[in-house]
């Protein structure tokens, strides 16, 4: 039976217990029972969810599709006000929410406080400016006049991983509402916890129901979800493993889909870059959410010539990197997200050796941290691109180098793998920078910066790292769905079927 939940907070402001949020009410779950968010960088309890079921979801899909017809209706202004208030909201309260997602997540906070809170805010900034932009066309004829509009799908379905789960909800969330559709988002069931507190403080923003939250294990949920009969639209960020599922699902009832993937992104140095800020780029490129990102620049890719200087610099970095309580300002690497994705990114260490990769630095486990889930940044060099270590999602803070030599043949191993989410290069030859990126099969590609992320540029992989754009207008395409209507401006009939 669902029941309103009460519990005190914490001295971070957290709960003993969070319900599923559904038509602006916080209910326990029918299944009666809960799941256990924990601190990666000490194994301690933080609080407890609901573990959902299909029930669960019948439920918030009817309340989403309930709201639907009056927030369709809804004026430009009415959500642009919401989607600032939210923003402002965001950044009022930006170190609770990086507190909260340093907390289940074990990133450093001051990734949370100033990549993951200003990406989040950045969303629902773009989005609310969206709200009034939605507009469709007009064209005219001789006889006709032709108007297509832009209408919202109806109630959209979100899923959504745990490895930056502040952005991923505002990135999905923000268009979604911007262009009049409801929500019933499903965030990862080990880190939701800055996610579900988002819903917290944002209740009396929104009418009952425009956005639920229904919180439990992908199976039982996820599948209930996508498809369910009411559901228009389902939006998906995660593994290509779930993805395969999801698409099977999305056919039931032959709902659009969008997938983001995962990566195993190139980042290219060439002879002629400047080496000290391309090695302060592969640092962060390792170590930026302890390598748990999709767009991580996996397999680097180092020119001869410049080989020894890089990894020499490389090292250094990399050993000077600070590990540790992910709450101290000072760490600037954290933990592994969960014990799940520390023992995977092992397993991976070890295979690497017995693939015949060699340690530059790291390796293993961080022993010195041994009750968190910490591992050393990892680098492995004399990699091919057929070990599975180059082929593979590691998600952790291990790099593999790729020595090259001739730029045609290293942009032929750089696009054989199965992903095209992002890549990099550093080069200061403009008309070589170019030429590369188009060459690079790949939905992002930076120049002479990693990691580049800008609120309104598309976002979005080629192959198997899914299909659909987040982070810009574009998404919005995502969210509605055009309709023609032509007004005839002639009297009278045609005379086409006079006889
Ligand atoms: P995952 O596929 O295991 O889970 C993602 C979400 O799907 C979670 O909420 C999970 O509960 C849910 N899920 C699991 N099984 C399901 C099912 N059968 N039906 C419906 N939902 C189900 O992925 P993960 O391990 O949480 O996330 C890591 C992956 O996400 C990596 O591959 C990473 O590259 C990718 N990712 C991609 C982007 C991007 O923008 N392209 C961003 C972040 C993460």
């Amino acid at each position: 039976m669902a029941t309103q939940l009460k519990s005190g907070t914490n001295e971070y402001g957290i709960k003993s217990e969070y319900g599923h949020f559904i038509g602006g009410e916080w209910i326990s779950s029918d299944s009666g029972k809960t799941i256990d968010l924990i601190n990666p960088a000490t194994g301690a309890v933080l609080t407890k969810i609901q573990a959902g079921n299909a029930k669960d979801i019948q439920r918030a899909v009817a309340a989403a599709k309930a709201a639907f017809p009056k927030w369709s209706e809804s004026s430009p202004a009415e959500r642009q006000d919401i989607l600032i208030e939210v923003a402002r909201r965001l950044k009022a309260r930006h170190q609770h929410y990086a507190t909260l997602e340093t907390l289940n997540n074990g990133k450093p906070i001051r990734e949370s406080m100033y990549f993951d809170m200003p990406q989040a805010i950045g969303q629902f900034e773009l989005f609310a400016g969206a709200a009034y932009g939605l507009h469709g066309q007009s064209m005219d004829y001789p006889d006709a006049v032709g108007i297509v509009h832009r209408e919202p799908l109806g109630v959209c379905a979100q899923i959504i991983p745990w490895n930056v789960p502040m952005l991923m909800m505002a990135c999905k969330i923000a268009p979604a509402l911007a262009s009049g559709n409801t929500v019933v988002l499903k965030p990862a069931e080990t880190v939701c916890l800055s996610v579900i507190e988002f819903f917290v403080e944002m209740a009396d923003l929104l009418p009952p129901g425009v956005i639920n939250v229904v919180t439990g294990y992908g199976p039982d949920v996820g599948e209930a979800l996508v498809t369910h009969e009411d559901v228009r639209k389902v939006a998906f960020t995660g593994s290509v493993g779930t993805a395969r599922r999801i698409m099977q699902y999305a056919s039931t009832n032959i709902i659009p889909q969008t997938l983001e993937l995962g990566g195993k992104s190139a980042h290219i140095v060439c002879a002629d870059a400047d080496i000290d800020a391309a090695v302060e780029s592969a640092t962060m490129s390792t170590v930026l959410n302890k390598g748990e990102v999709c767009l991580a620049g996996s397999r680097l890719f180092l020119h001869e010539s410049i080989q020894d200087e890089f990894l020499a610099k490389f090292k250094v970095a990399l050993e000077g990197i600070r590990q540790g309580d992910p709450l101290d300002f000072a760490t600037q690497l954290g933990a592994q997200a969960s014990q799940m994705q520390m023992d995977k990114v092992v397993s991976y260490l070890e295979l690497a050796t017995e693939e015949g990769a060699d340690v530059l630095t790291g390796g293993s486990r961080n022993n010195n941290l041994a009750d968190g889930h910490f591992i050393s940044p990892t680098v492995f060099t004399n990699v091919n691109n057929s070990m599975r270590i180059a082929r593979e999602e590691i998600f952790g803070p291990v790099t593999s180098v790729i020595s090259w030599k001739d730029e045609d043949d290293m942009m032929k191993v750089a696009n054989d793998t199965n992903y095209g989410l992002a890549g990099g290069i550093w080069t200061r030859d403009i008309a070589r920078a170019h030429r590369m990126a188009r060459k690079l099969e790949t939905g992002t590609v930076w120049i002479n910066r990693y990691y580049n992320l800008k609120a309104n540029m598309p976002l979005g992989g080629y192959k198997q790292s899914g299909f659909g754009r987040e982070f810009s207008h574009e998404v919005l395409n995502h969210y509605t769905q055009t309709k023609s209507v032509v007004v005839n401006l002639q009297e009278g009939r045609t005379g086409m079927f006079d006889q």
